[in-house]
């Protein structure tokens, strides 16, 4: 398979996967949108490989998607890592928002202060928003199961 794209499109039942390879800094856009001619435009208008379950859509499109198989979001990821190790652009984790994709951008622990729960913002000290749909992180108890699973998911990728 030659690797068209290193951005994708996550298909059908597989919001946790998109989630996942947002955390590894994957520019990962989600639809859940069963229309496979729409899906086949999107993957061409946005450059985009499409991830999906359904394997005639897969089939369709050849090289611009990836047969994801799995029960479960950690399965899913698995099916995916061999397509993922042929990404050679460094993806930066926590890069991007696990709602909407988007790109976060650091923001200082003032501009934090209405949108963090008060027992976080008092002792968070590294902030985040994001751009499109303004969710903020910080780092605390959550931040760090999700390095643990970064981590987890890095070591799949190098083996
Ligand atoms: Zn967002």
């Amino acid at each position: 398979m030659k690797i068209v794209s290193d951005r994708f499109l996550v298909n059908g039942m597989l919001g946790g996967l998109a989630r996942k390879l947002r955390m590894l800094g994957f520019d990962a856009e989600f639809s859940s949108d069963d229309d496979s001619v729409l899906i086949r435009y999107r993957s061409r208008a946005e450059n985009r490989i499409v991830l999906t379950k359904h394997a005639e859509l897969a089939k369709s499109l050849g090289d611009r998607a990836w047969l994801v198989s799995g029960a479960g979001t950690g399965e899913e990821f698995h099916s995916v890592v061999p397509l993922l190790r042929r990404i050679t652009g460094p993806a930066d984790p926590l890069s991007r928002c696990l709602d909407c994709n988007s790109r976060l951008e650091k923001i200082t622990r003032e501009d934090a202060r209405d949108t963090t729960p008060h027992y976080s913002w008092v002792r968070a000290d590294h902030f985040t928003r994001c751009t499109d749909c303004n969710k903020t992180y910080w780092k605390g108890t959550h931040h760090k199961r999700m390095l643990d699973e970064i981590r987890e998911m890095k070591k799949q990728l190098a083996r």
